[in-house]
């Protein structure tokens, strides 16, 4: 990261109200590391699958922290073996992701009740330490699910809101930057909407954000780098490998762990909000 470079983003991004269209070309810009104080960058990877160890081992190389939220049971997929997980919360933080891999918002309450609280108790049960951080199915959340949520105990729980740097957040609906996912602009529009993501709706349009993923998630680090926000980048493992994406997401791992920012799981970055906004 030449300082070449840093002061070239300095220009670039020196206001907000510049921002106008989508990074495009190469090279890419790298974010400076000098204005990167006081900013965080963190992830988060859903699901539990086996490729999970790849990526750990991608963010180790990286200096990138982050958590893994694994369901106890998953339909649609094989989640790790008790010991794979074990082995995996030595290095980063495991959160819960409901005993089921279900859509939160369809169950009964004590449905609901269950899913998120034997999720937190078991694999509690399973770590042999406290589990805080909670990740909503599908993205799916209520404000039943929250409640549940909340009087579960977690502390820090994640949507798939997207397009976020802004320190006005919900520590039981944490927004994110983005997905590991080249999503299409109409996807991007209608998640903001379905989600009541106001704030997230309103950078989709300044930014223009489409299928570039790797061109978007690096303007967001340098928008979390130049206005003191934070990053948190989230995806799948699995879709990952279907996406042949890992070249590119080491690539924006490198930026991240780079950039000066400091490196947290998803409860660290919950205890960094800021009491007015929290
Ligand atoms: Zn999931």
């Amino acid at each position: 990261m030449s300082p070449h470079k840093c002061s070239e983003i300095a220009r670039g991004l020196a206001g907000w109200n510049e921002i106008s269209a989508p990074h495009r070309g190469t090279p890419r810009p790298s974010v400076t590391a000098q204005a990167a104080s006081g900013v965080v960058v963190t992830t988060s990877w859903d699901d539990g699958h086996a490729l999970d160890g790849r990526l750990a081992d991608l963010l180790d190389r990286r200096g990138v922290h982050g958590t893994f939220y694994v369901p106890l049971r998953n339909p649609e997929r094989p989640v790790l073996l008790p010991p794979d997980l074990r082995t995996l919360s030595k290095r980063f933080e495991i959160g819960a992701h409901t005993g089921s891999h279900v859509n939160l918002t369809k169950l009964r309450p004590d449905e609901l009740w269950s899913e998120v609280r034997e999720a937190k108790m078991e694999l509690e049960a399973l770590l042999g330490h406290r589990v805080t951080a909670f990740c909503y199915p599908g993205g799916k959340f209520s404000r039943r699910a929250r409640a549940a949520v909340a009087r579960a105990g977690f502390t820090a729980a994640r949507t798939t809101m997207a397009l976020r740097w802004d320190w006005g957040i919900d520590p039981l609906l944490l927004p994110t930057s983005l997905q590991v996912y080249p999503h299409t602009r109409l996807t991007h529009a209608r998640h903001a909407v379905k989600e009541g993501n106001w704030q997230g709706g309103a950078n989709f349009v300044r930014l223009g954000a489409g299928r570039d993923w790797v061109g978007l998630a690096l303007r967001l680090l340098e928008l979390a780098v130049t206005t003191g926000g934070w990053w948190h980048l989230w995806g799948h493992s699995w879709e990952i490998e279907e996406l042949g994406a890992w070249r590119q997401l080491d690539d924006v791992l490198a930026e991240a762990g780079s950039c000066g920012a400091r490196k947290v799981t998803n409860t660290e970055f919950v205890g960094l909000i800021p009491p007015v906004a929290a």
